[in-house]
């Protein structure tokens, strides 16, 4: 059986608990342990699928197809495994299948409430993966703040499932954050203070207390925390700000949180966690011997969690390379045929961004056509790669009215358009093209020597497909499709022959790209951008130049 370790959060949202939890299970995996993270949403929605990413940040998906939260694609980078549709739950899909049960009549008459009845249905799912026999121990993470009135039956279902489990067998971690009050230049317990109370009032008495803090917590400090919110005082932990997220499971070992976790769920024999590939990437990542700049051209830019699993994956391919990557985010709608020079100056690559709809498609067209024709390294995601696509089938085919049928149904050169099965699809929820298909890749090509391979499998999110009435035309012309789907011919991948990098995908590998294993695409991508910066440096400097003449 399972131990469980519940990560709850005070005083303010955004402090972390993903991180934190991924840390935790990061050092427990480290020590031989088997782990698994998974995340309870209160929110209403049955998935995170439907929205918008303005509000919510990137939607993270699993090879099983589930639309998730952004917390899972963090717990899959730091830990190399895969988490599924079963490691995130949210209030929506609790309701929903409690409703379902009650209209089959399986409640027999009872009055349906939230206590039991919701609760039960929280710790059932609390236990499912933990009942699989897969894994020692199990952390959930729930979303939120305590106080709040959606994260009641949460907070509840763990206080009962404490009671009903052997002591030993569940632990919860708050975490907290401690403000640093310049006018007084102190540190401040008080709200902590206040949100332990609260969520022992609710029942559940934290075993660890994470404290998110600028300003080292000196012993003194850490004693008032452990007093007044009854911890031992080795059970206070610094969460001190890093300079990156990699960073904070040595933070955490440093202080020892999966010790006194082990401790109290009295765990014992287990070697110290053995982090030396960990620390080699962060070696790598913290002290790059070179620097390129990729431009980001999407429509979402002002809020960086859209695109969470796009930037984690050029840290991971910018270590491997030992080069920082410079993220250089432009926005789609205001790039035009006059400004793109000026717009795109400077980057050594150009990754288009997946979207929907069609504010900032006709910009993100032009971005592609500059890299086309200069050069410029170029990765194209999904809707990135269906615009390479348009771009291709307007500037070189010819076909001036091409365009995807999202974005004009009434194109007539339609070469982006909707799959058979998805003209039936009505509702929003759960229906794209999701999750893990396989691909086959043309030997010979870019993407064979890419990923070193010629069967691949990635994840989707999608309804819309590169059209194969088109095909031929773009073969002759350049463009090849150099991955398609083995049972149905979808295209999957796009190349161009003659440019020294120029690839779309439509898949979203950043997905799948962890600490351990750097999605291969994005590695290249950024090693080409590396041999670009280069030559761009040679062009540039005429003492260099006449040296080579
Ligand atoms: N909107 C496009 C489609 O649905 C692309 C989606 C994406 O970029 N994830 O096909």
């Amino acid at each position: 059986m399972a131990k469980y370790i519940f990560v709850t959060g005070g005083v303010t949202s955004s402090l972390g608990k993903g991180i934190i939890a991924a840390s935790l299970a990061k050092l427990l995996q480290a020590r031989g342990l088997r782990v698994t993270i998974q995340k309870f949403d209160p929110y209403i929605n049955v998935d995170p699928g439907t929205l918008n990413p303005y509000e919510h940040g990137e939607c993270f998906v699993t090879e099983d197809g589930a639309e998730t939260d952004l917390d899972l694609g963090h717990y899959e980078r730091f830990l190399n495994i895969f988490t599924s549709q079963a490691n995130n739950v949210t209030t929506g899909r609790i309701y929903q299948t409690v409703i379902n049960k009650e209209r089959e009549g399986a409640y027999l008459g009872k009055t349906v409430q939230v206590v039991p009845h919701i609760t039960d249905e929280i710790k059932r799912r609390m236990q499912l993966l933990g009942q699989t026999g897969e894994y020692d121990i199990v952390i959930t993470e729930i979303g939120g703040t305590v106080g709040d009135i959606e994260s009641l039956p949460f907070v509840e279902a763990v206080r009962q499932l404490q009671w009903e489990l052997p002591e030993e067998d569940s632990v919860v971690v708050h975490l907290t954050l401690i403000p640093y009050l310049k006018a007084a230049k102190e540190l401040k317990t008080k709200p902590t203070q206040h949100s332990v109370r609260m969520l022992s009032q609710e029942g559940v008495h934290p075993d660890i207390i994470v404290c998110r803090t600028e300003k080292t917590l000196s012993p003194e400090l850490r004693r008032k925390i452990a007093l007044f919110c009854n911890v031992k005082q080795e059970a206070v932990i610094e969460a001190a700000d890093a300079p990156t997220i990699y960073e904070v499971p040595v933070l955490m070992m440093r202080e020892g949180l999966d010790k006194i976790v082990l401790k109290k769920m009295n765990i014992t024999g287990y070697k110290e966690p053995e982090l030396s590939k960990w620390k080699e990437f962060l070696d790598k990542l913290k002290y790059p011997k070179g620097k390129v700049a990729i431009g980001l051209i999407g429509k979402y830019i002002e809020l960086q969690d859209a695109y969470k699993s796009i930037l984690e994956s050029f840290i991971h391919a910018g270590a491997i390379n030992e080069c920082q990557v410079q993220i250089v985010n432009v926005h789609s709608e205001f790039i035009t045929d006059d400004n793109v020079s000026e717009k795109l100056a400077g980057l050594d690559g150009l990754l288009v961004a997946p979207g929907f709809g069609h504010r900032g498609v006709e910009g993100k067209i032009v971005a592609v056509k500059f890299a086309r024709e200069n050069g410029l390294p170029f990765f194209g995601i999904c809707l990135g790669m269906q615009m390479a696509a348009i771009e291709f089938a307007r500037n070189v085919l010819g076909l001036k009215d091409a365009h995807s049928t999202e974005m004009n149904p009434e194109t007539k050169e339609p070469v982006i358009d909707l799959m058979e099965e998805q003209k039936k699809v009505t509702a929003k929820g759960g229906t794209m093209r999701l999750g893990s298909y396989p691909c086959e890749i043309k030997a010979g090509s870019l993407a064979e020597r890419i990923y070193g391979t010629t069967t691949i499998s990635e994840r989707h999110r999608h309804r819309w497909e590169f059209n194969n009435k088109y095909l031929e035309q773009f073969e002759n012309a350049g463009m090849i499709a150099s991955g398609k789907n083995p049972g149905t011919g979808l295209v999957e991948i796009i190349e161009l022959s003659r440019h020294p990098f120029f690839i779309g995908v439509q898949y979203h590998p950043e997905l799948k790209s962890t600490v351990e294993n750097p999605q291969p695409i994005f590695v290249h991508f950024v090693k080409a951008a590396k041999a670009y910066a280069e030559k761009k440096i040679e062009v540039k400097n005429p003492l260099l130049q006449s040296e080579m003449i």
